[in-house]
């Protein structure tokens, strides 16, 4: 993919007040645990500011998440950041199956990591213009599409590793079933008594779905909900 388009500060038009603004947030990002340097890098690479409503984008490298319309939020980019990190940490990841597109922020981020990124959203205006987005900035291996992310994507599945953006009140059994073995799962779980974020690792043997769990952070993501918009 390329990324000398994402890279430029000057190119983008946002000059070098952005370059410094995103060392700032990467330093951050490095004091509160990430130690990845891929991710660190292809966060301090994505032009955030171009995810986000002009009105908004002098605050894009600030750690918060904002908001994108329709009552949902560009994911704060610790949040984007630590999901990345644990998702890449078991190993070798080739496709990423992103379930909640919203403005395209983190399948940004995950496309500048792994070979191909499919993300799902279910509301067609956001999708449309994260498509719009990551076309300007000439991703060539991500492939949208507005769907009920609950279903999955079984035409590109098995996947290596699936990330969940928004918060589900249980594993989505049609998602672990499209999942490599060997593959992880990072999602928000809601138990009812507040959401943490979980990774699953599928184990690699046996025919029925197994996995490990481990508990990583409190977490708060807008829920996860059936069907289109
Ligand atoms: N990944 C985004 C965060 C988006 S917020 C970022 O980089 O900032 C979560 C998104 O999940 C919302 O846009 C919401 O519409 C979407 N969503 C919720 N339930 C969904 C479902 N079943 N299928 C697809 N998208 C869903």
């Amino acid at each position: 993919m390329s990324v000398a388009a994402l890279i430029d500060p000057v190119a983008d038009g946002s000059g070098m007040t952005s370059l410094r603004t995103r060392e700032r947030l990467t330093k951050r990002l490095m004091a509160a645990g990430i130690v990845d340097e891929t991710v660190i890098g292809a966060l301090r690479q994505v032009p955030r500011h171009l995810f986000v409503e002009e009105a908004l984008a002098s605050r894009a490298y600030e750690d918060s998440a904002l908001p994108i319309g329709w009552g949902q939020t560009i994911s704060q980019p610790y949040m984007v950041a630590r999901m990345t990190q644990a998702l890449l940490a078991a190993g070798p990841v080739q496709t990423v199956l992103e379930i909640g597109t919203g403005c395209g922020y983190q399948t940004a981020v995950l496309a500048a990591l792994v070979r191909r990124v499919y993300s799902l959203e279910r509301i067609a205006s956001l999708q449309a213009r994260a498509e719009q987005r990551l076309k300007a900035l000439k991703l060539r291996n991500v492939r949208l599409r507005h769907a009920d992310g609950c279903a999955g994507w079984p035409e590109y599945a098995p996947f290596d590793g699936i990330l969940i953006t928004a918060a589900a009140h249980g594993i989505p059994r049609r998602l672990a079933e499209q999942l490599a073995p060997g593959g992880c799962m990072v999602l928000p779980i809601d138990s009812g008594r507040g959401q943490v974020l979980v990774r699953l690792t599928r184990q690699r043997r046996g025919r029925r779905l197994g996995f490990r769990h481990e508990v990583l952070e409190p977490v708060t993501f807008v829920p996860l909900l059936e069907g289109v918009a």
